[in-house]
């Protein structure tokens, strides 16, 4: 199975991978994860790309792509992926197909969760992000046994820089004018499903499980 979950920041794409990952056993290409993890490391990469991400914009073209080709290519055609945040503009979405003919690969579903903006806001300014092992919360919707401490490590949890007001709007504007368009890309191929993610976090999970048993898997 090759998944792409698409969705406005804060619609619980990363939520519902984490689950789908497990389930379906599938490797988990979360470009935002990915430059996260490379600043923590104090890569090159990761700390040019936290120049953007903290202000809410996008890292370059170019660089997302070649770090998620690097990703699908030692992969290979067999593998079975969930990209989540990846393409995020149409020349990325064009440089996937690219990749995935070039592997020799093809997408079983692209999975667009449909969120209200009010819904939106309200989810990335209460999301906390354990700062040892990334698990995530909510204040309101999912909050932790001990405030403050992640229930799975103990780590500490934080608030994403890009989840303060100040970048919200920008990535907010950014998803409707560069990502959105995205959704038109794979309108007509016969594998975008939308889910509407104004439900809980379990009939959320359990629509997009309904829906990729209709589709045909590979
Ligand atoms: P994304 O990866 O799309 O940015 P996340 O999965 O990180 O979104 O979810 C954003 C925030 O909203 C997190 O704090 C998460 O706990 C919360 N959340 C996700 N899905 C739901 C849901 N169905 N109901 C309520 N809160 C949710
Ligand atoms: P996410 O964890 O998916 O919310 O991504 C956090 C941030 O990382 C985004 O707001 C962007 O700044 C950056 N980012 C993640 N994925 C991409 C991508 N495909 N293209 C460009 N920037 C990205």
């Amino acid at each position: 199975m090759k998944l792409l979950v698409m969705g406005p920041p804060g619609a619980g794409k990363g939520s519902q991978s984490k689950k789908l990952v497990e389930e379906y056993d599938l490797t988990s290409i979360s470009t935002g994860e990915m430059f996260r993890e490379a600043y923590k490391r104090g890569e090159k990469l990761g700390i040019e790309a936290m120049e953007y991400i903290k202000e809410g914009n996008l890292v370059d073209d170019d660089i997302t792509n070649e770090i998620v080709y690097q990703r699908l290519k030692k992969k290979g055609p067999d593998s079975r992926f969930l990209l989540d945040g990846y393409p995020r503009t149409v020349k990325q979405a064009e440089a996937l197909d690219k990749m995935l003919a070039d592997i020799g690969s093809r997408l079983t579903a692209v999975i667009n969760i449909v969120v209200d903006y009010d819904a939106i806001l309200e989810r990335m300014v209460g999301r906390r992000v354990c700062k040892s092992c990334s698990e995530t919360y909510h204040t309101m919707f999912r909050p932790p046994n001990v405030e403050g401490v992640c229930d799975v490590c103990s780590g500490e949890l934080y608030q994403r820089e890009d989840d303060k007001p100040a970048s919200v709007k920008n990535r907010l504007n950014i998803y409707e004018s560069k990502t959105r368009p995205i959704i038109d890309y794979y309108k007509g191929r016969g594998v975008l499903v939308n889910i509407n993610g104004m439900q809980s976090f379990e009939a959320v999970y359990s629509d997009i499980k309904r829906a990729l048993r209709e589709l045909r898997h590979d």
